[in-house]
């Protein structure tokens, strides 16, 4: 059964956050015509490598996103400070009122209620308020999660887990990153495929679905 949900919305406390989380399902979504945009909070440059320039992750984003088949129209950056987000937290509730307001998704990606970082705790929490009539699934980042619950599966091909690898290698920046490595992207859908007797998957903790 293909899902009617046609506009969606990856919100991703930091660059890179999205395409891990669920850059797969946004490769196979684009691929079927859906409309995704993604959101940024953080584009991180307190955390940059020594000697980078600020704007490397805005730009290490616009190219990622872009390879996953996202517009460049379809890409939000937001200037928060990475890790404190908290301190913000109503005014990231107010932007994600906005994004509603002027987006109108059907469905909305977020980090898990149950991951340990900060910035993505906050991201769940405050989309959690923002979005209360929108259908809503939480992406999996397993080093960040003590507990999944693994209650959704989107089913992928071999194509999609290479244009997320693809997309990955886009974050230069990062790239000694442990779960950056193309390896790992594969094993990990491989895990979830085999959950559900196929071959490659991303799982989602289902936190509201609309019909
Ligand atoms: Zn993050």
């Amino acid at each position: 059964m293909e899902i009617t949900k046609n506009k969606v919305l990856v919100l991703a406390p930091h660059t890179d956050d999205g395409e891990l989380g669920c850059g797969g399902t946004i490769a196979k979504f684009r691929e079927e015509g859906k409309d995704v945009y993604y959101a940024a909070f953080s584009s991180a440059k307190e955390s940059l490598p020594h000697g980078m320039p600020d704007n490397t992750l805005e730009l290490e984003v616009r190219e990622a996103t872009n390879r996953l088949g996202i517009p460049e129209d379809h890409l939000i950056i937001k200037p928060y400070t990475v890790r404190k987000l908290n301190y913000e937290r109503q005014n990231v509730l107010e932007d994600m009122v906005q994004m509603k307001k002027d987006l109108r998704p059907d469905l909305v990606f977020m980090p898990s209620p149950n991951d340990l970082h900060q910035d993505h705790y906050t991201v769940a929490m405050e989309c959690m308020r923002a979005f209360k009539e929108v259908s809503i699934l939480a992406y999996e980042l397993p080093w960040n999660n003590i507990n999944f619950n693994t209650q959704a599966f989107v089913k992928l091909d071999k194509k999609h887990i290479d244009k997320k690898v693809h997309a990955l290698e886009a974050y230069e920046s990062q790239m000694k990153r442990s779960y950056l490595n193309k390896e790992f992207i594969f094993s990990w859908a491989r895990t979830r495929g085999v959950q559900i007797k196929t071959t490659y998957a991303e799982t989602f903790e289902v936190i509201r679905w609309i019909i």
